[in-house]
């Protein structure tokens, strides 16, 4: 885990880019992404995983019947504990990365434990359950948070908060 100071504007176009040449045309992949969004302290490598096991998983819950997968770069900042998304989140200005898809979403029975290990529900060679896991690890490792909102029928989305890196004085 080597961080820098980086834009993680390039590392989101790259896994893009790689994840439209293999994916079916059906599935339309889309980045909407601020101008300068705040660079972060981060391993460019580890968020390059994190981008691609989100991406793969979104076009695997597409696969069927298509659909689109958005990608949003944006700056937001966190007032208050209370009006934090979420305890891990603590008040400040980041970076967040929204991975959004229209694909089957999950059950909300399942959504707990779709971070824990070996949980799978894709069929035998299909999936190790182990994409997750490695995205959460590393989100951690960056001092940041993961969020997930679905809906069965409707899609998935997941929010990446990465803590931005104090502004130049
Ligand atoms: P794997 O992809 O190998 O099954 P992951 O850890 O990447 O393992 O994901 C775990 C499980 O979470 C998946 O099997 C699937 O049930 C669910 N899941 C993850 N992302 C999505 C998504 N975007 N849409 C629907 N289900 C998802
Ligand atoms: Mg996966």
């Amino acid at each position: 885990n080597i961080q820098h100071l980086i834009d993680l504007r390039p590392v989101v176009e790259e896994a893009l880019r790689l994840l439209r040449a293999t994916v079916p045309r059906m599935i339309d992949i889309r980045l909407e992404a601020d101008t300068h969004p705040p660079p972060v302290m981060a391993d460019a490598t580890q968020v390059h995983q994190v981008l691609m096991n989100l991406g793969k998983n979104a076009c695997d819950a597409m696969l069927s019947h298509g659909g689109t997968l958005t990608i949003r770069l944006t700056e937001d900042h966190i007032d208050s504990l209370r009006d934090s998304p979420s305890p891990d989140l603590h008040p400040g200005r980041y970076l967040r990365i929204s991975v959004a898809d229209t694909g089957t979403g999950i059950p909300p029975e399942l959504i707990e434990r779709v971070f824990e290990p070996f949980f799978t529900t894709k069929g035998h060679g299909e999936g190790t359950g182990l994409g997750l896991s490695v995205v959460h690890g590393i989100v951690r490792g960056h001092h940041g948070a993961i969020l997930v909102h679905s809906q069965p029928g409707t899609g998935t989305v997941f929010d990446l908060y990465f803590p931005a890196a104090a502004r130049e004085a």
